[in-house]
Parts: structure tokens; C-alpha cells; sequence
């Protein structure tokens, strides 16, 4: 079912586990991302985004996610991610999302501030809440290229950004990077704590693909309760075409291409489910 409020991620957040957060790029990836969530039983969030609109048009992947939610055994959220253009914002909002995200984050701190409340109010219009970023997370979302050194958020700023704003979750910079890094680099585990303790709003991590599964459990316990996936996912899908064996490709048979294709994104995005929301399905043991 489409989820929309914060019931869920503010569930994630006080609970210590995080919703898995996929990037689509249309039929496959959404269908294998949704069925991972209904094998696993755990609420997910579709990311039909503003960087994937160029591929497949934005009303096209909206429609596809909507209904994609609707029809699933499990709350699954549809979210905007990355847009600076509150047309955009505006439109997401109006057709039925659950979330959007704004993202300011290169912009002078007092022009984020003044971007992100935009969103924030045409998001309360609507019933839609709104992720904000502070700090900058390096790389390029689809390309998995990384070109620039991010800014690390700062807690005291974080929470200035957050009281002003009025958001309802916060992507963070902690060292995590778009794509996957060539020599990844441990997370500042320290200062997502204290970015945890200065906010008091579920945290957000990008850029997550890579990460060693210990760091992703780390960050589980420092508030982050929304982690977007979108390399592994594209890998995946990728790797399931160039595996495809001789005789689907003599004959053409794209519907098999395809299916296998769904099947490897399932593959993936379960064991990522599974890892962030395990505290939840299976809460340990107590002696
Ligand atoms: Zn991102």
C-alpha cells in the first residue's frame, strides 16, 4: 500500500533501523525492489526522482511507483530525490507522493534555509513530508563518478537547519560519497552522533552503495533511518544482461532478458532490506 506520513521513517527512527530507499529507472527496477519488500515483509520507499525523470519522463515514473505502492502487500513510500525546483516539488506533491527531497546543499547556508522552507510549505499543503540536506555528499548520482570533495554537516548547523526549516529528516555528509568510491573511506561514525543528538529528526544517507554491511548496521544505532541504494541496484541489472546466455540472445527473447533482469534486482535489494530493517523483523534476544 502507498505509505504516506511520517509514521513509518519516525517507526525506523526510534526503533534503530532504516528504510531502504531504491532508485528506479522504470519497470524492472521497480518491480524488483517491490517484490524484495513483500518477500521480506518490511515497509521500502521507491525513489522516483528528478535525475531519473530524463530517462523515462517524469508522469510516466510517477504513475509507475504510485501504482507499484498501491498494489504492494507492503507500505512502500514514493519519494522525490534531489530536486531543487519547487515546480517539481509542487507537482510530486500534488500527484500523490509520500515525500519529497529538496536538496539545497550547494547552495550559501541562508539560501538553503530559504529553498527548503519553500518546500516544507508546499509539502504541509499537502500532506507530503520534506528531507533537507545540509553539507554536501560528493559524486554524481547516476554515474557513480566522483569529482569533488563534499563538506562534512556540521551539528551545531545541522540543527539551526532543521529548527528554521521545518524539515522532517536530514541528509547528512559524514564522508559517505554517490556511486561507489574506489577506495572507500570509513564513515565519521562520531560526528553522525552528534549530528543525531544536535537534531532530534531521522537522519538520511546517501550515497550507501559500497558500504560494508558493519557501517551500515554503525549507522543504524546514530539515527539514520533512511538509506538510499541506487549503484548496486544499476549493477546488478547490468551485470544480469551481460550474463544473459546464448541462446536468449539468438532468440531474441527480451521478456526472459527482462525477468532475469527483475530477478537480480530482487536479489540485491532484499539482502539490503533485510540488513536495515533486521532490528525490526528480528529483535534480539534477550537473556
Ligand atoms: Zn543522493
Amino acid at each position: 500500500m502507498l505509505d504516506t506520513g511520517l509514521g513509518t521513517i519516525q517507526e525506523a527512527y526510534a526503533q534503530g533501523w532504516a528504510l531502504a530507499a531504491f532508485s528506479t529507472y522504470g519497470l524492472e527496477t521497480t518491480m524488483g525492489v517491490v517484490r524484495a519488500a513483500e518477500a521480506a515483509g518490511a515497509p521500502i520507499i521507491l525513489q522516483a526522482g528528478s535525475s531519473t525523470f530524463a530517462h523515462a519522463g517524469r508522469a510516466a515514473l510517477a504513475a509507475l511507483a504510485l501504482h507499484a505502492a498501491e498494489a504492494a502487500s507492503v507500505r512502500v513510500g514514493v519519494h522525490l530525490d534531489h530536486s531543487r525546483d519547487l515546480e517539481e516539488i509542487r507537482w510530486c506533491a500534488e500527484s500523490g507522493y509520500s515525500s519529497v527531497m529538496v536538496d539545497g546543499s550547494g547552495l550559501p547556508f541562508e539560501e538553503n534555509i530559504a529553498l527548503t522552507r519553500e518546500a516544507v510549505a508546499i509539502g504541509a499543503a499537502n500532506g507530503v513530508w520534506v528531507e533537507g540536506e545540509l553539507g554536501s555528499v560528493p559524486g554524481d548520482e547516476d554515474r557513480s563518478v566522483v569529482t569533488e570533495v563534499g563538506q562534512m554537516t556540521d551539528p551545531a548547523r545541522a540543527r539551526e537547519f532543521v529548527d528554521r526549516t521545518g524539515v522532517s529528516a536530514l541528509a547528512v555528509a559524514v564522508g559517505n560519497v554517490h556511486g561507489m568510491a574506489s577506495e572507500p573511506q570509513p564513515l565519521a561514525l562520531e560526528l553522525l552522533t552528534h549530528i543525531r543528538d544536535a537534531v532530534g529528526v531521522p537522519l538520511v544517507l546517501h550515497g550507501a552503495s559500497g558500504l560494508p554491511d558493519d557501517e551500515l548496521r554503525a549507522v543504524l544505532e546514530r539515527g539514520v533511518a533512511k538509506v538510499n541504494i541506487n549503484t548496486e541496484l544499476r549493477r546488478a541489472l547490468l551485470q544480469a544482461f551481460h550474463d544473459l546466455d546464448e541462446e536468449v540472445l539468438a532468440k531474441a527473447d527480451l521478456a526472459r532478458a527482462l525477468a532475469d533482469g527483475v530477478v537480480a534486482v530482487q536479489q540485491v535489494a532484499h539482502q539490503k532490506i533485510v540488513l536495515l530493517s533486521r532490528p525490526a523483523l528480528q529483535p534480539p534476544d534477550h537473556e
